[in-house]
């Protein structure tokens, strides 16, 4: 569904004729005054996505003092200078009892069946009180531009302006804080699961406690890190501790015989255990047929550190008829070279399509948004370092908030230092 940006004319596009503290339209065209920045600002909004519809209330048309054909003028040259998809009118008055004369939403529910919009996403700004209301009635958000016209509003906007700059930068942060505040919401109806990536036992534990944590993988360099010399002791404590959801450990042999007898070990430690090969030796000599054998043996595996689609074109095909599988794309080293990971791991999930047992993970994100673009695109499983998982408290933050805190951070840092100037 669309969403559109409903404006009135007069105080929005172009200037109204300000007397006694009350604005009156241009009735000719030569008295039409269009607002510094007002392309600009409908370019933004368009190029953002929304339908831009002008709703404007011309009673005079009615009263007799404002010419059909004087107001048409008026609407082909804002339509020749501005990028505007529709300009509707409602040339009533109060006493024609019409639908369409704001603060009634008609000509807003009109355009929104024409085009399928949302209204729930769409804004109505406007200088006046009859602006807001409809909004509102129409169950949009409603922006005012306010000039401190001497008349009272009958219930305040969601946001009071000076400009239509001020409401474009406005409504473009309320969207995507509005689409940030659906994200968290959805962290838990997410297609694509969530595994932590990490070594240290006790962040394990209260990731293990979150219910949108639906796994587990470490690998050596994260245990080395975490200072752990027992390996097998560790992964053995860590198992106890999380019997019901998939664990990952990674040989660490570099032959091919030696790799294939330590998957048999590390099998042995519990049902929910996914043994990580990697997809070479260090030497780059593939370990597809290794994959095959352990696959068809039984032994659930995480093949992991690939890059190509050959590689997991040749694991995907290896592990057909097999236990289940992960397939591990190193998405974030792909980015770190300068390529655009998702067209790749699009591809890749089109792939394990080939085996019904294997699923495609997202690893080493670098971002909390590659969460999202994982799920985007399907993917089955994204590994997120805990640091990353630090992070997902921020998701959906208010951009004013934490520009705020990034200035205060400066500041006790600055102070913390005792800098002198
Ligand atoms: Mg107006
Ligand atoms: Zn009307």
């Amino acid at each position: 569904m669309r969403r559109a940006i409903f404006l009135d004319r007069d105080g929005v596009l172009n200037r109204a004729l300000v007397r006694d503290g009350k604005p009156y339209p241009p009735r000719v065209i030569e008295d039409l005054d269009i607002l510094p920045g007002t392309e600009q600002a409908l370019r933004r909004l368009r190029d953002a996505g929304f339908l831009l519809v002008v709703v404007t209330n011309q009673p005079d048309v009615a009263r007799g003092s404002l010419k059909q054909s004087d107001l048409a003028a008026i609407h082909s040259e804002l339509q020749r200078q501005l990028p505007l998809d529709e300009v509707l009118t409602c040339c009533h008055d109060d006493a024609d009892q019409c639908t369409c004369r704001k603060p009634k939403p008609g000509l807003l529910q009109q355009t929104a069946k024409e085009y399928d919009l949302d209204l729930s996403k769409s804004y109505m700004i406007g200088d006046r009180w009859r602006d807001i209301d409809a909004g509102r009635n129409a169950g949009c958000v409603p922006v005012l531009i306010d000039y401190q016209y001497n008349e009272p509003m009958s219930a305040p906007p969601a946001m009071r302006v000076k400009s239509l700059m001020q409401a474009t930068d406005w409504i473009l942060e309320h969207m995507h804080r509005s689409q940030g505040e659906s994200a968290i919401m959805d962290l838990t109806k997410l297609k694509t699961k969530i595994f932590a990536d990490g070594a240290d036992f006790e962040s394990i534990m209260d990731l293990y406690a979150k219910p949108y944590i639906k796994g587990f993988t470490t690998n050596p360099t994260l245990m080395r890190k975490a200072g752990i010399t027992d390996y097998s002791g560790f992964a053995q404590k860590l198992l106890k501790a999380i019997p019901d959801r998939p664990v990952s450990f990674e040989v660490f042999a570099d032959d091919f015989a030696d790799m294939e007898r330590q998957a048999h070990i590390i099998n042995t430690w519990g049902e929910n255990v996914y043994i990580k090969i990697p997809i070479t030796t260090t030497a780059g000599e593939p370990a597809y047929d290794l994959i095959h054998r352990l696959s068809l043996a039984g032994i659930k595996l995480n093949i992991t550190a690939m890059m190509t689609l050959e590689q997991v074109r040749e694991t995907v095909q290896a592990v057909i008829g097999g236990a289940s599988a992960y397939v591990s794309v190193f998405a974030g080293r792909i980015a770190d070279t300068g390529r655009d990971p998702i067209p790749l791991m699009a591809a890749a999930v089109e792939l394990t399509t080939m085996a019904p047992n294997s699923e495609l993970i997202w690893a080493s994100p670098r971002e909390v948004l590659n969460i999202f673009q994982a799920d985007q695109i399907g993917c089955h499983i994204i590994t997120v370092t805990h640091d990353l998982l630090k992070k997902l408290p921020g998701l959906g933050k208010d951009l004013g908030q934490f520009s705020r805190e990034t200035v205060q951070m400066f500041y006790h840092d600055a102070q913390a230092s005792g800098f002198q100037l």
